[in-house]
């Protein structure tokens, strides 16, 4: 941090920033130059320090100069952070691809999606047995029964799953089934839940929050970083803008930009991120092109009689023609897709 002086300072306030800055165990390196004095700090910087010396005399203002965020920043670990999900690795430089309904329905509506996933060439599946919706009188998710069907599917194609938890009353119960524990948008700051699943130790898939800023977003992942699971995925899937034609705006300034300042892989939501089955697949490949790890999008057998979010679900047929596409960019931007799996789909 760097804590820059008013022109008119005293050398009795000098002193008695480097006396406070002493007493909490930092050191302040006075830098005077013809117009300014500067002192740079060094040592743990908490939050709060700016606060603090921007209230004592003689101070115009304070500049911080590495993040806020510690462990997930790239300053702390320059390689790449690899989440492992059962043989899946996100962030190794591969294309990696997670597909699946928005919510589990059936079993039929599961096995199917899931095998399809599996056809196509998908790594890994998604699908909410615990749903946020906007209204209480929407379909909630089957809760644990969704858990349940999520892991006869996995039996059965091989998939590992993601899918969300949205309470500290249920990690227990989600961490029990899931591969991957998501925190929705709408968690995305819940503190508690954040520290709850970091103690699981399982990978955490982070959404960024419906209004969360880049900060925000990753000081959330630090709480997960925090517990000592490095496990954490980030998730793009659009921030609240005041565009209403789309559902979302997927911020795609921001895959490259995290991608630069954190060490996470990063996947982009193309579903959530615009609301349009139609806009999946372009926004899905721009994601890649920007830099994304990977997408997360949602398929369902029949996206007219989905009891969520079916306005932006892939049928088979679109899910199929995203991952042809898919295949051709990464290839082309030099993360090609992930080879699939290879045994065969058992039915
Ligand atoms: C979801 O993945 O189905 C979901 C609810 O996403 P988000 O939290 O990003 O809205
Ligand atoms: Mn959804």
């Amino acid at each position: 941090m760097m804590v820059i002086m008013t022109n008119e300072h005293s050398e009795e306030e000098m002193n008695a920033i480097l006396r406070r800055l002493d007493e909490i165990g930092l050191k302040g390196h006075p830098i005077v130059g013809v117009e300014r004095t500067v002192i740079a700090v060094v040592g743990s910087i908490y939050p709060e320090l700016s606060d603090e010396l921007e209230t004592m005399d003689g101070v115009e203002s304070t500049v911080r100069i590495s993040t806020p965020y510690k462990l997930a920043s790239r300053q702390t670990k320059p390689e790449s952070t690899v989440v492992k999900v059962g043989g899946v690795e996100i962030g190794s430089g591969k294309t990696v691809m997670i597909a699946g309904p928005c919510a589990v329905e059936s079993e039929e509506q599961i096995l199917a999606t899931a095998r399809a996933v599996k056809e196509a060439g998908g790594h890994l599946m998604r699908g909410g047995a615990f749903k946020p919706r906007t209204s209480p009188y929407s379909f909630r998710g089957l809760g644990e029964e969704g858990l349940k069907l999520l892991a006869l599917a996995r039996e059965e194609t091989g998939l590992a799953f993601a899918t969300e938890v949205m309470s500290v009353r249920e990690v227990e119960v989600v961490a029990k089934y899931a591969d991957i524990l998501q925190i929705g948008a709408r968690n995305a700051q819940n503190f508690m839940l954040l520290e709850e699943v970091g103690r699981t130790g399982k990978p955490v898939l982070l959404k960024r929050g419906l209004a969360s800023t880049i900060d925000d977003w990753l000081l959330a992942s630090e709480y997960i970083l925090n517990t000592g699971n490095p496990n954490v995925i980030l998730c793009e899937r659009g921030i609240r803008t005041f565009e209403t034609a789309t559902r979302n705006t997927l911020d795609i300034n921001a895959i490259p930009l995290v991608k630069q300042l954190s060490h996470l892989p990063l996947i982009a939501d193309p579903s959530h991120g615009t609301g349009k089955w139609s806009l999946v697949k372009p926004v899905g490949l721009a994601s890649i092109v920007a830099g994304a790890d990977g997408l997360i999008v949602e398929v369902h057998p029949s996206p007219d009689h989905a009891l969520s979010d079916g306005a932006q679900s892939l049928n088979f047929q679109r899910f199929r023609e995203l991952m042809e596409q898919m295949r051709v960019i990464g290839e082309t931007v030099g993360r090609p897709l992930l080879p699939a799996a290879t045994e065969p789909v058992r039915t």
